[in-house]
């Protein structure tokens, strides 16, 4: 945070000097000129002083000037500025794509479907991403059959950031295997990180088991999606002890908040332009 306290002291020597620079420049109106690094943007023409002699500079040509970012809530009327620039993570589209639906059930184990599942776990995820702010897709809101290839083109058509399909895992072969495992086209891709992040982030909300992340080339919607996919397996409804967990809505609530953490998690690294400051 170093460059930014310099940045910040930099911004009130600018504002404190104001008062001498309008002193020199009355003579020309009410105008003031005002230097950023030693230059007069043309963005700052419009800084003046008042009938009550107060030296008003328009602030968010001077915050950007200096590297730093405005918000404005209407709501409260306040004037928020960021180190770094504008926050691309909160501005971010995500599509969520509950796996199955409809017909295709997908696991099925003591009288749970894995559809329903994915559903709950999704629908809470998106609801937390909204609430952070971000615009949130799911490919289906209920239980309808969508086309596997038809989950990633309705992506690409809602100019998705990123892609997150949600399922629940099962194994013939480990009658005992249980956590979080999570999948992407290849390594060495945005997809990768992400699905790593997912993983950590989901392990992290639930104190579930680690089951890794796997290349998994032939997945239709990884390898169909335009944009950085991952794919994420809750648990395995084929281990009694964990099925018992994925079936309550508490142990749900926990998965959605991993997969919220996630995606937001990775926004933010990929936003990293903000991070010059630190
Ligand atoms: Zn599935």
């Amino acid at each position: 945070m170093k460059k930014a306290t310099l940045l910040l002291a930099l911004c009130l020597i600018v504002l404190l000097t104001l008062p001498v620079a309008g002193a020199a420049i009355d003579a020309v109106g009410r105008g003031v000129t005002v230097l950023v690094d030693g230059a007069a943007p043309e963005s700052f023409s419009n800084a003046y002083i008042t009938d009550e002699g107060v030296t008003m500079v328009p602030l968010r040509a001077l915050a950007e000037a200096l590297g730093f970012s405005v918000r404005w809530d209407q709501e409260t009327r306040t004037v928020s500025v960021i180190s770094g620039p504008a926050d691309a993570a909160r501005s971010a589209v995500v599509v969520l794509d509950p796996g199955h639906g409809g017909l295709s059930t997908g696991a099925g184990y003591g009288g749970a479907a894995e559809k329903d599942l994915n559903l709950s776990i999704a629908s809470q995820a998106a609801a937390l991403l909204e609430e952070a702010g971000l615009t949130v897709y799911m490919t289906r809101s209920g239980d309808e059959d969508v086309d596997l290839y038809e989950r990633t083109v309705m992506a690409a058509e809602w100019e998705a950031d990123l892609f997150v399909s949600v399922h629940c895992n099962a194994s013939v072969i480990y009658p005992d295997a249980e956590g979080i495992y999570t999948a992407a086209f290849s390594e060495d891709t945005p997809g990768w990180t992400l699905a790593e992040t997912l993983r950590e982030t989901m392990m992290a909300a639930t104190g579930a088991g680690d089951m890794g992340t796997e290349a998994r080339p032939n997945l239709a919607v990884l390898r169909t999606a335009a944009m950085p996919a991952a794919l994420v397996e809750c648990g395995y409804m084929s281990t009694p002890a964990e099925l018992e967990k994925l079936v309550q809505p508490d142990y749900q609530a926990k998965l959605a908040r991993g997969i919220a953490d996630g995606v937001l998690a990775y926004l933010e690294q990929e936003s990293a332009p903000g991070r010059i400051l630190e």
